[in-house]
């Protein structure tokens, strides 16, 4: 008696399109809400403060490169991604004649960062980069500062939203 009770169930709901319904009340329930459709690449989701993407140097608000060139970047990173030469200035100050960073190598640990006690270089937050000519994968220190100088407001305003947590 079951049985047939189940069958007679099963031609009515086919019959009436019992599911087809079902689903189109999602739909409805869905069409009325809002959309939360990121259109991309015209639209973008927040990057976290913390988000590791390409890495830049940075400045003192006078312009001078932060960086003192004491390769401890250099020495922590696990990839050997960096290659730093430095000498001393006229003026006795210790700076960078050269700092490379192979984005192939790189594997945005942010290591880097973490181990600067100057706050130079930083894992920016940009995500979207890419390569078309041999060599470009090495950001050289001009590149790197060139980053860090258009980003500085993000870059400053992301590290006081992260200070309390570190
Ligand atoms: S983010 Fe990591 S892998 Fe990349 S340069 Fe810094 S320490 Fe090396
Ligand atoms: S970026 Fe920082 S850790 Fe690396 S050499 Fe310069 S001062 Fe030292």
């Amino acid at each position: 008696m079951k049985k047939i009770t189940e069958y007679f169930r099963y031609y009515l709901k086919t019959f009436f399109l019992w599911e087809l319904f079902q689903g189109l009340k999602v739909t409805l329930r869905y069409f009325f809400k809002r959309k939360i459709t990121v259109q991309f690449p015209e639209e973008m989701t927040p990057i976290s403060p913390r988000f590791r993407g390409l890495l830049a140097l940075r400045r003192y608000p006078n312009g001078e490169e932060r960086c003192i060139a004491c390769k401890l970047c250099e020495a922590v990173c696990p990839a050997l991604a960096i290659t730093i030469e430095a000498e001393p200035r006229e003026d006795g100050s210790r700076r960078t004649t050269r700092y490379d960073i192979d984005m192939f190598k790189c594997i945005n640990c942010g290591f880097c960062e973490e181990s600067c006690p100057v706050d130079s270089i930083v894992v920016a937050p940009i995500q979207h980069y890419h390569m078309e000519n041999r060599g470009e994968n090495i950001m050289t220190k001009e590149k790197l500062l060139a980053i860090g100088d258009l980003m500085e407001e993000r870059l400053y305003a992301d590290r006081e939203a992260d200070a309390p947590y570190r």
